[in-house]
């Protein structure tokens, strides 16, 4: 365990375990559908990478930057679109690919600006839920795992652009964070 880590939450063969599992649920609504599945960068790329690859039908995929924490645990609330899709979403059944959805307004904010571009359908699937901190009544419509208030790193998500080459997820040492 790397030793800014108080405790591993996550392993590495729980999260490609239960990824198999989501890609199959994903089958059912999306084998059809060749959904345009949206990266939210920089903490999914781990997740939609193992996830696309677990998903065995036709895809498209892109990527979207908006702002996040920065290098504090605090959300500002304010989402700002710093790299925007290539592919028009119109007519498409788009499917955002979240690392972690904690107050749920940046995903709230990205659901209403696909309905807005006239997507055909908009759904979300996160690798982790912090239902604790919500600030909206969203819930994610494929989720991996329910987290409880913890300050987590690994597998894609960071502090302070640190940690996301763990292959697992992590609970940072509250002394790192909070100094
Ligand atoms: P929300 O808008 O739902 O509050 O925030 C979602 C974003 O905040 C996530 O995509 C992630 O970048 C960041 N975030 C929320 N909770 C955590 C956490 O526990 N650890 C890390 N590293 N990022 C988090």
């Amino acid at each position: 365990m790397h030793p800014d880590l108080e405790e591993i939450l996550i392993s590495e063969e729980k999260i490609q375990q239960r990824i198999k599992e989501l890609a199959k649920e994903l089958r059912k609504e999306y084998s059809e559908k060749n959904p345009l599945c949206v990266c939210i960068l920089k903490g999914a790329v781990p997740f939609m990478a193992d996830l696309t690859r677990a998903m065995d039908f036709p895809l498209q995929m892109d990527y979207m930057a908006v702002s996040s924490y920065g290098n504090s645990a605090e959300t500002s609330g304010v989402v700002r679109i710093l790299k925007d899709l290539d592919t028009p979403v119109e007519g498409r059944d788009v499917l955002i690919i979240e690392d972690i959805v904690d107050t749920g307004l940046t995903l709230r904010h990205l659901i209403t600006l696909m309905k807005t571009r006239k997507a055909k359908s908009v759904k979300a699937v996160t690798l982790l839920d912090k239902p604790d901190r919500r600030q909206t009544d969203l819930t994610p419509d494929y989720c991996g795992f329910v987290i409880p208030n913890k300050y987590i790193v690994g597998y894609g998500t960071d502090f302070a652009e640190r940690y996301r080459n763990l292959p697992y997820i992590g609970v940072l040492k509250k002394e790192l964070y909070q100094s």
